[in-house]
């Protein structure tokens, strides 16, 4: 007999040899229809596997990502021997599962094409496949084996994979007629798979070089039901409304342009100035929580990012050390902000009452990301992070941990993120070897995080091992208005920084001693937080942060005087507007603009013009009645206040 230890720690025992079907069996009969995959010792493997000896397991459902994972790595299976039969002597790359269906890149052939318009025949030739109900199994095979299995069928690329495994490591796996080389784990068999959608092509190096073969990179996702595979279709339809892209063209938000260079984002006028909101507010809320802004270069000495550790991340493959006329002199591109506000600490000395210090700096950086990579702003270039570097004694993490999550909320509130998760990263306790700093900082900033995350009530999960070297963490995720996953927001500890800038204070004892550095970003970066608010919004911001807050709509040329006075006023208000001065008629003109994002429509005409008022009609209510313009402008500056301060009251 074995003991198996299931995630709420109960123990029971099992005859050796069990498989982790054959537990959920024992558990449940509805269990068994749904568990996916099982993980063992922390190892993800084959539901039919047999355990011999005494684990821990957990059985993963499709709510699981590791369950999740094992059906879509089967789908890709499935959808290789779906491929090798319609296009025979197709070879095979990889094929993985990814956050949202897998992919598999294959070559069919020079002379072959597959595209879009072929996806339908592969996907019903899955379909039939699937229901034969074929079991995926599992085979260990030596290196030579492998090799000559791979050799025969004529497929260089996965020898060439082979080729770089350790024999005794190698396993396949078998279903129907299809066989590939894999760790697995995968499905009992095929049929739970029973929603196909391929989703796309495109080209992919073979891994990733591009000094090597092109090959055709197909996308797809499957799901245990119908309705789940509608549902997600109807959510890729309202992403592409919904695309960042799309909607920064049209507000002429931001441009990109090829002769600057690709992944550099240009912030057009009204993007640029909603930015700017954007970073008041900020300002604004970190100036309230004691923070204090301080300006950098954006370059500095390679010297300095030796020191800081990043030339070992950054320096090969990122922008490459910049050569000045004078011998010898070499500057980096900022990757990160950090090591600039270590010297800005080190200025001066400092003592225990000074501490914590909270540099921020709206600070640009560059990092390289291959052209291929790039998206929009959530994948660019150069970006700017609204960084800021706090400083502190370990007695003061857990406050200062506080501090950081208030704001993130506020922000979250503000802007309407209100589904949100986090996550905290903690150091792996079977080996804290690998890890900077003394054990007990370690503990007592882990132990900091998780009260702070506590006191807060927040919904959270806990990754042991996730933790950088260099200290833990903990990132926010939010949920945007179709149910996608963002990740904003970091607060991350670090022991590392200080010890290499030698940063000091003096303490009560008089004896010098190392602060704590925490790094935060709660929109992360201003490019990739405008990306996903535009996503989460659809464009229609909130009031206060919009574009343009209301559009001036006469009736006929007589009224365009009036438009321009009503215009004029309202922008001693502070108040954005536009006029539309088309000669179209007004019913028009109201059906078009209701089109557009913006919140308020004001309709002038004679009676308007005659009584120093505006009709408005609010976007989605419908019509507010005549107000005069005075009323109007305070109307609307209540609206703003109370959007920017219900929620200050909380804080
Ligand atoms: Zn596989
Ligand atoms: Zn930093």
């Amino acid at each position: 007999m074995i003991k198996i230890t299931f995630p709420d720690g109960s123990v029971r025992e099992f005859e050796a040899g069990v498989s982790g079907l054959d537990i959920a069996r024992s558990l449940s009969n509805s269990l068994a229809r749904e568990v996916l995959s099982v993980n063992v010792n922390d190892e993800l493997w084959d539901l039919t596997r047999p355990i011999h000896k005494d684990a821990s397991i957990k059985l993963n459902k499709w709510d699981d990502e590791d369950g999740k994972h094992a059906f879509w790595h089967s789908s890709a299976h499935l959808m290789a021997e779906a491929i090798e039969s319609i296009y025979p002597g197709t070879k095979f790359g990889i094929g993985p599962a990814i956050e949202n269906g897998f992919y598999y890149d294959v070559d069919p052939g020079d002379d072959v094409m597959i595209n879009e318009g072929d996806l339908t025949e592969i996907e019903k030739k899955m379909k039939e496949l699937a229901s034969q109900k074929n079991a995926y199994t599992r085979e260990e095979v030596s290196k030579d084996e492998a090799m000559k299995f791979f050799s025969n069928k004529g497929d260089n690329y996965k020898t060439e994979l082979i080729g770089e495994l350790e024999d005794g490591t190698i396993s396949f796996y078998h279903q129907g007629e299809f066989t590939d080389l894999c760790r697995g784990p995968h499905l009992v068999d095929t049929s739970p798979i029973k929603a196909i959608k391929l989703l796309s092509v495109a080209g992919a190096y073979w891994r990733g070089d591009e000094t090597r073969k092109q090959l055709t990179r197909i996308y797809g996702i499957t799901f245990p039901k119908q309705n789940m595979l509608e549902e997600y279709l109807e959510m890729l339809e309202q992403a592409k409304l919904r695309d960042h892209r799309k909607i920064g063209r049209e507000l002429e938000l931001f441009t990109f342009s090829q002769r600057v260079g690709p992944g550099l984002p240009l912030w057009l006028p009204k993007g640029a100035q909603l930015r700017e909101r954007l970073e008041n507010f900020l300002k604004k809320l970190q100036r309230e929580h004691g923070y204090e802004p301080v300006i950098t270069p954006h370059i500095g000495q390679k010297e300095l990012w030796v020191t800081s550790g990043h030339y070992a991340k950054y320096g090969k493959d990122s922008f490459q050390p910049i050569h000045t006329p004078q011998e010898g002199e070499e500057f980096l591109l900022k990757p990160m902000n950090c090591p600039h506000h270590c010297e800005i600490y080190k200025f001066k000395p400092r003592s225990y009452k000074d501490l914590p210090v909270r540099l921020a700096e709206f600070g640009t950086v560059y990092r390289y990301e291959q052209s291929g990579e790039l998206h929009g702003l959530t994948r660019v270039r150069g970006f700017t992070q609204d960084d800021a570097h706090i400083f502190c004694r370990p007695d003061q993490l857990k406050d200062e941990f506080l501090k950081v999550i208030d704001i993130i909320l506020y922000i979250f509130k503000t802007l309407d993120f209100n589904d949100f998760v986090t996550q905290v990263s903690l150091r792996d306790p079977k080996d804290t070897e690998k890890y900077i700093g003394t054990d007990e900082n370690w503990e007592k900033a882990e132990t900091a995080i998780l009260e702070a995350v506590e006191a807060k009530g927040m919904e959270t999960t806990v990754e042991y091992g996730e933790a950088a070297f260099y200290g833990p963490k903990l990132d926010f995720m939010v949920r945007d208005a179709i149910g996608r996953k963002w990740q904003l927001g970091t607060i991350q500890v670090d022991y590392n920084l200080p010890e290499r800038f030698e940063l000091e204070y003096i303490g009560a004892d008089n004896q010098k001693h190392r602060p704590v550095m925490i790094h935060r970003a709660p929109f992360g970066s201003m490019e990739r937080f405008v990306a996903v608010l535009i996503e989460h919004t659809a464009g229609k911001f909130p009031l206060w942060l919009t574009p343009d807050q209301a559009v001036i709509l006469p009736i006929s040329e007589k009224f365009h005087d009036y438009a321009e006075k009503v215009s004029e006023f309202l922008k001693n208000y502070d108040i954005r507007t536009l006029i539309d001065e088309r000669s179209e008629k007004i019913g028009k003109k109201i059906r078009d603009n209701e089109l557009k994002r913006i919140p308020y429509l004001l309709i002038i005409g004679e009676k308007e013009q005659e009584s120093g008022s505006v009709s408005v009609r609010r976007q989605g209510e419908g019509d507010k009645g005549v107000m005069y313009l005075e009323d109007f402008a305070v109307f609307l500056q209540k609206e703003v206040r109370s959007q920017l301060e219900t929620i200050e009251s909380d804080v």
